[in-house]
C-alpha cells in the first residue's frame, strides 16, 4: 500500500514525534517541512539580513542551497555541505522563523521543493502548517493536530529543560501564543485545518496513542 499522509498543527502538539513515529510503522519516508523554513531563516541570519526585510529575505531564498536526509537515527539538515541540524532548533532561528516564513517568495520556492520531494516515490508523512491545505491539497489523508496552548507550552518546556534549557514555563506559553497568532493571521497560508482534515486533539492523549490512532485512520 502506497499512502501520502499530510500532518498538520501548530508547534506542540507532538506533531515531528507522531510524524516520525507514523512513517516507521507505515515504512515510509518522512518530511519535516518546518525544518526547510528553518534552513532559510539560518541563511537569513547569517547573510545579516533583517528577517523582516522581505525582499532580501526573498534572494536569499532564491539562491540557498539545502538538503534534507531522513535518518530515524537523527536528520541531517544541510546548508550547501555544513550539517546545521541543531543549530536550526536554537532560539535565533526559532524567533526568526514565523518572519521569515511569512514571505511569499520563501513559501513559493520551498512549497516547489516540497511537493518535489513528496512526489518522490513511495509511501511518505509530511508534516507541516500548510501541507493539507496548500503543498499537498490531493493528500489522500489529512490530519490536523491540536492541543491547548498551555499543553503545547507544558510539553515545549519539559523538552527543553531535558535539553539542559532554562525551565521558563511562563516565557514559553507566551511564546507559543506568538508564533499562534503569527501563523494563523498571516496573509499568505496562514495556519489552518483543510476542510477535509480530520482533526485530534492530543491534549490528554500519550504520543503512542496519537500514533495507534492515526494508523486506524490511515488504515480506513
Ligand atoms: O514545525 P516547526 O516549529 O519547526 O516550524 C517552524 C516554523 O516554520 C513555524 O512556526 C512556521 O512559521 C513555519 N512553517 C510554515 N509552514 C510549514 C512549516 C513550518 O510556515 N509548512
Amino acid at each position: 500500500m502506497t499512502v501520502v499522509v499530510a500532518i498538520d498543527g501548530p508547534a506542540g502538539t507532538g506533531k515531528s514525534s507522531v510524524s516520525k513515529g507514523l512513517a516507521q510503522e507505515l515504512g515510509a519516508r518522512y518530511l519535516d517541512t518546518g525544518a526547510m523554513y528553518r534552513m532559510v531563516t539560518l541563511a537569513v541570519l547569517r547573510a545579516g539580513v533583517d528577517p523582516d526585510d522581505a525582499e532580501a529575505v526573498g534572494r536569499i531564498a532564491s539562491t540557498v542551497q539545502m538538503s534534507v536526509d531522513y535518518n530515524p537515527k537523527g536528520d541531517r539538515y544541510c546548508l550547501a555541505d555544513e550539517d546545521v541540524s541543531a543549530e536550526i532548533r536554537g532560539d535565533a532561528v526559532t524567533r526568526a522563523v514565523s518572519a521569515v516564513s511569512s514571505v511569499p517568495a520563501v513559501r513559493t520556492r520551498l512549497v516547489e521543493l516540497q511537493r518535489r520531494m513528496a512526489n518522490g516515490g513511495g509511501s511518505v508523512v509530511v508534516e507541516g502548517r500548510d501541507i493539507g491545505t496548500v503543498v499537498l491539497p490531493d493528500a489522500p489523508v489529512k490530519i490536523f493536530l491540536t492541543a491547548s496552548a498551555e499543553t503545547r507550552a507544558r510539553r515545549r518546556n519539559d523538552q527543553n529543560v531535558a535539553a539542559g534549557l532554562p525551565d521558563d514555563y511562563e516565557g514559553v506559553l507566551a511564546d507559543v501564543r506568538r508564533r499562534d497568532h503569527l501563523d494563523s493571521t498571516r496573509a499568505v497560508s496562514p495556519l489552518r485545518a483543510a476542510d477535509d482534515a480530520v482533526v485530534v486533539d492530543t491534549s490528554a492523549m500519550t504520543e503512542e496513542a496519537v500514533i495507534a490512532h492515526l494508523l486506524e485512520l490511515v488504515k480506513q
